[in-house]
């Protein structure tokens, strides 16, 4: 049996060159659904949202039908709580820069990919990575494949992805372990600071687990720039 498929936007990524941007025939076995044909073509069922059957949106669950015309587009739902991610081993710097943003982000070097998808079912958070392969695992329910490679783009990618622009809450997170930051007063941390941040700031912040302090100092200014920056193009 055969069906003509059109991927719209960002899918056309994850087909072959011949393939992208264009209608094209597919051979497929009558217990095949159309969620495990789309998969089969290389995309992830996290990443495609609203699916079409001779231009009648349709569930992908169904079985086809011999020569339907199926129109693919990809997943824009935005999330329906508070965003909360974990990204695979590649992606630390593209976590420094959410947790910078406040969004609540986990990541660690050494997770396996099995612990990955353990922690995201259980914590009911988006799986970020750009292994597609991973996302691809049927028990995954929220995730993202990252397209770009620049950790900026990755940013402006998932602010776009998730609609999460409104929800920028910058300096809320420590940038290294994730943890909500909290107000400690400049007594408390005197004998941890520099002479001159002793001298000019009088308002810190402390993570409560890895004990790192934040201040707002010229760092702050620079972040500030890049936030404004993400913010835009997002
Ligand atoms: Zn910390």
């Amino acid at each position: 049996m055969r069906a003509n498929f059109t991927f719209i936007g960002k899918l056309n990524d994850f087909l072959p060159h011949a393939s992208r941007h264009t209608s094209f025939n597919l051979e497929f076995a009558p217990h095949q659904s159309l969620k495990h044909l789309i998969e089969s073509l290389g995309i992830p069922h996290t990443d495609f949202g609203r699916v079409f059957v001779n231009g009648k949106e349709s569930d992908a669950n169904q079985r086809l039908k011999q020569n339907d015309r199926v129109t693919v587009f990809p997943a824009e739902a935005p999330l329906s709580g508070d965003a909360r991610f974990i990204l695979d081993n590649h992606l630390g710097q593209l976590a420094t820069y959410l947790r910078m943003l406040g969004f609540d982000s986990l990541y660690r070097n050494d997770y396996q990919d099995v612990e990955l998808a353990r922690v995201a079912i259980q914590d009911e958070r988006v799986l970020l990575t750009r292994d597609r392969r991973l996302l691809m695992r049927k028990v995954i329910r929220l995730g993202y494949c990252i397209h770009q490679t620049e950790p900026r783009q990755q940013v402006v990618e998932v602010l776009q992805r998730f609609k999460l622009k409104d929800d920028i809450r910058p300096f809320q997170r420590c940038l290294r372990c994730n943890s909500p930051l909290q107000k400690v007063s400049k007594q408390e941390i005197l004998e941890r600071l520099e002479p001159l941040t002793k001298k000019y700031f009088d308002e810190f912040h402390i993570c409560p687990s890895c004990h790192q302090i934040y201040w707002k100092g010229s760092h702050y200014g620079h972040m500030l720039e890049v936030i404004d920056e993400l913010a835009t193009q997002a």
